[in-house]
């Protein structure tokens, strides 16, 4: 059987890896280099992901995969120190002690009542129907929500801030909460994730699969099955079809309304600097999120997670989310963006321009989905009422309630075998 994957990102390369010794794969990926999300720059003689990129120990699919692969010894754990930046001032928040430094002991007290709540809490469904910020209110308090989440959720969803659900947000702090009095400890592949994307691609090659570059303009349809895929105006006959692509994308490829799903599906953009420096910018500090009016979120100094000398020089990315593709972050310019954001910077780390050597920007409308308020219902199935036609990706149901590279490993695989299942 033929199966043509649309999309060379992790979904698409799980989905080629799995399916690659029972069937005749076709890989198609729009940009020049594979990884999607997770691809990477390749740097005097370095490779460093595009996006920030870390896991944690949850990520059993991708951790089980990195070992299968060989990669195993490549994977470190190692101290992921978070910061908050307010009043002028960076506040370390990793221990308890450092908590209680930065915010006033009532807030302590109801921050650290929500998240033993929000752990003991097994079915997040009923949860999808109420907002974070409702559920924060109520649990914590207005204190604990203005000077805690408000930031937090602001520089992951901007304006969509208060529709998301308190079913992502119980997610989140399940997986983030579990850090011990020393800290958090983050997973890494030394030499960058591009090592795991290099072995997939190696063994997807060696079961004979295709990897062709180029981007899909049509889905092609025959008395109710797939028939093929267009690319570069010529038809590709295939069996089957996955599609890793998000769903207002397929409805350029395909009449979806066929589907009978809802694929009104809201995603948002990101706009991630990666500045390469003469020196260190924080002390011991990997993530800094941002309370100030500067037009970013987050400021993540990779070199204080990641030895410098596994580089020969600091690296530090600078993000920001955006809803609306209307955004200056979107509409403007590279050198606009990086002036944009420099100009930030300068206001939290004053001299910050002289110690830039380098920049890259990379930027993408469909980064993540837009957790709101129903989006459990939202969540796509692996197999269409279309014959042939799959569907996996981050709108799969393993990644809600956040998206991540072990979510689209998995919706890979699940997708792999619910093809297998059909044969
Ligand atoms: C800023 C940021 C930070 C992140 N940090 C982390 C992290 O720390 N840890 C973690 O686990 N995850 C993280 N992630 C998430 C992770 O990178 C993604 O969940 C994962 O890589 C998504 O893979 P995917 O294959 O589902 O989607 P994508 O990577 O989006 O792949 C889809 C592919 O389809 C291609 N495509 C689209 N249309 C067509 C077409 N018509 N024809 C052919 N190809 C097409 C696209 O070019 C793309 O390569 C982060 C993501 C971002 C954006």
């Amino acid at each position: 059987m033929k199966t043509v994957i649309i999309g060379g990102g992790l979904t698409g390369l799980a989905a080629a890896y799995k399916l690659g010794p029972q069937d005749e794969i076709i890989l198609i990926e729009k940009e020049p280099e594979l990884g999607g999300m997770a691809s990477s720059y390749k740097i005097c003689g370095y490779t460093i992901e595009k996006y920030y990129h870390h896991i944690f120990a949850s990520d059993k699919e991708l951790i089980s995969l990195i070992e299968e692969l060989g990669l195993g010894n490549r994977l470190e754990w190692l101290k992921g120190t978070t910061g908050y930046y307010f009043d002028g001032k960076i506040y370390p928040m990793n221990t308890p002690l450092e908590i209680l430094k930065a915010l006033p002991l009532m807030d302590v007290i109801r921050l650290t009542f929500l998240v033993l709540k929000a752990r003991s809490i097994k079915d997040r469904t009923p949860f999808d129907e109420i907002t974070a910020k409702k559920w924060i209110l109520d649990t914590a308090g207005e204190s604990v929500y203005n000077n805690f989440f408000l930031p937090l959720l602001s520089s992951k969803f901007g304006d969509n801030k208060e529709k998301v659900s308190a079913a992502w947000l119980l997610g989140r702090v399940q997986i983030r909460s579990n850090r011990g009095t020393k800290g958090e400890r983050l997973g890494y592949m030394r030499g960058g994730f591009e090592l795991l994307l290099e072995k997939m691609v190696e063994n997807i090659r060696k079961t004979g699969g295709t990897i062709k570059q180029g981007q899909v303009s049509r889905i092609e349809m025959a008395g109710g099955s797939i028939k093929g895929v267009t690319l570069d105006g010529k038809l590709i006959e295939c069996d089957r079809i996955i599609s890793t692509v998000a769903p207002h994308v397929l409805e350029k490829l395909m009449e979806t309304s066929l589907l009978g799903l809802d694929m009104n599906i809201n995603y948002q953009g990101t706009a991630c600097a990666l500045f390469g420096l003469k020196e260190k910018i924080m002390d011991d500090i990997y993530w800094l999120n941002i309370k100030e009016d500067v037009p970013f979120g987050a400021v993540i100094e990779h070199t204080n997670f990641i030895p410098e000398s596994d580089y020969g020089e600091r690296l530090m990315y600078v993000t920001t989310y955006f809803q609306d593709p209307q955004s200056q972050l979107w509409r403007s310019s590279n050198e606009e963006v990086i002036e944009l954001y420099l100009q930030g910077l300068e206001k939290l780390f004053p001299g910050f321009r002289e110690k830039v050597k380098w920049w890259r920007l990379r930027r993408d409308m469909d980064t993540a989905p837009v957790y709101e308020v129903g989006y459990g219902k939202k969540v796509l199935p692996y197999e269409t009422k279309i014959k042939g036609l799959y569907l996996a990706g981050m709108f799969s149901d393993s990644n809600y309630p956040e998206r991540s590279m072990n979510g689209s490993i998995l919706a890979g695989f699940k997708c792999a075998e619910a093809v297998l299942k059909q044969v």
